[in-house]
């Protein structure tokens, strides 16, 4: 139920809550003390927020909304130590979240929208419309929930699951400076990763603004003709552009971009293919991120592994600047691989 008299607390900044509680009458301090309470420990529940007046623990329960999420259903991988969320928000629309360890590694994977506009066909959430944006606060609680969870400490966090990060760059960039900051859940910024279907405005208005979070980029082809057909944004901002744009990024500054290429069998991962990506990126001091289709929705497959090691190889022999990594996705038992994320449940329905 909407509780529309009462104030969401949670997604402030630091700043915002100490104006909010002078506001309300109380010591600008006292924001401080709720930034801490909520990202840096997790507690929503003003009874336990110790250091804070019975009296204003009391206005607090009265006037304000301090979690944003409730689980509906919690699933956990057979193969490996992954781990998928689905939550319900306060209008009761759905969003997905994956943990996944590995070793010394925890990565949480979170959704920056409900559905997608951009409608890349290979993907499920495009598949499913776009809904609206989310808030800081449902940004920030998938996090929240993950490590009040998950007793291995949070070491990364990718903005790979539902929804485009770009197209609610406010709010992702508010969210990922939380997680960065030290009252918060105090991550390097290098380990917290945005990554975009390619939106260029956003591309350029991150670049100038100086962000020091990661950035990914999904190329998921070599040439126009195949982006265009598997990705609709290229025909707005082609593969040149975004290319122009992150040459001019790398030359200036000494950060790596990270471009992202799903390989899927017979679409883009012909040895032509692989020739085309080398030529592209060459000389440009970026990561190259290797996907093997997860196959989800439609005509899309995943390519044998012949087909994977000719392309890797030809990608090998010709790199010039960029490194390359091939990234399996996780959790394919529970559809919590990369872009399998949707709420199926649903659909079913
Ligand atoms: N909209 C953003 C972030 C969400 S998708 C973006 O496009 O980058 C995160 C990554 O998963 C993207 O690189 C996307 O190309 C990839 N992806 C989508 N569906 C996939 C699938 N079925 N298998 C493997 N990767 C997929």
């Amino acid at each position: 139920m909407l509780q529309q008299s009462k104030i969401v607390l949670k997604g402030m900044m630091q700043q915002e809550l100490q104006g909010w509680c002078k506001s309300v009458g109380e010591t600008s301090f006292r924001g401080i003390q709720l930034f801490e309470w909520m990202y840096k420990k997790g507690v929503s529940d003003p009874n336990l927020m110790l250091n804070i007046s019975h009296k204003f623990r009391g206005f607090l329960k009265e006037n304000s909304i301090l979690s944003t999420l409730k689980l509906e259903l919690k699933t956990e991988s057979q193969l490996e130590q992954t781990t998928k969320y689905l939550f319900k928000l306060a209008d009761n629309q759905f969003i997905e979240t994956v943990s996944m360890v590995m070793e010394n590694r925890h990565t949480v994977c979170i959704s920056s929208q409900i559905g997608c506009s951009i409608d890349c066909d290979f993907c499920a959430t495009g598949k499913m419309g776009f809904n609206r944006n989310l808030s800081v606060g449902e940004i920030v609680d998938q996090l929240i929930y993950v490590r009040n969870n998950i007793a291995n400490p949070i070491t990364n966090v990718v903005y790979m699951g539902m929804g485009e990060p770009f197209l609610n760059y406010e709010r992702v960039i508010k969210s990922a400076e939380i997680f960065h900051n030290p009252l918060g859940f105090n991550l390097g910024r290098h380990r917290i990763t945005i990554s975009t279907a390619g939106i260029l405005p956003k591309i350029k208005q991150f670049i100038n603004e100086e962000q020091k979070f990661k950035l990914a980029i999904s190329l998921n082809a070599s040439n126009n003709i195949t982006r265009d057909k598997i990705m609709p944004i290229n025909k707005k901002w082609n593969i040149q552009k975004i290319i122009k744009e992150v040459k001019q990024f790398s030359l200036l500054n000494r950060r790596r971009i990270m471009f992202e290429y799903v390989l899927m069998k017979e679409i883009n991962d012909s040895p032509e293919n692989a020739i085309e990506l080398a030529e592209l990126l060459s000389g440009i001091n970026c990561k190259l991120n290797i996907i093997p289709y997860n196959e989800s929705v439609g005509i899309y497959k995943r390519p044998d592994e012949k087909s994977l090691n000719i392309f890797l190889k030809i990608l090998h022999e010709r790199q010039n600047g960029y490194r390359i990594l091939v990234r399996w996705s996780k959790g394919q038992d529970i559809a919590a691989g990369c872009g399998q994320l949707v709420y199926k449940e649903k659909i079913a329905n």
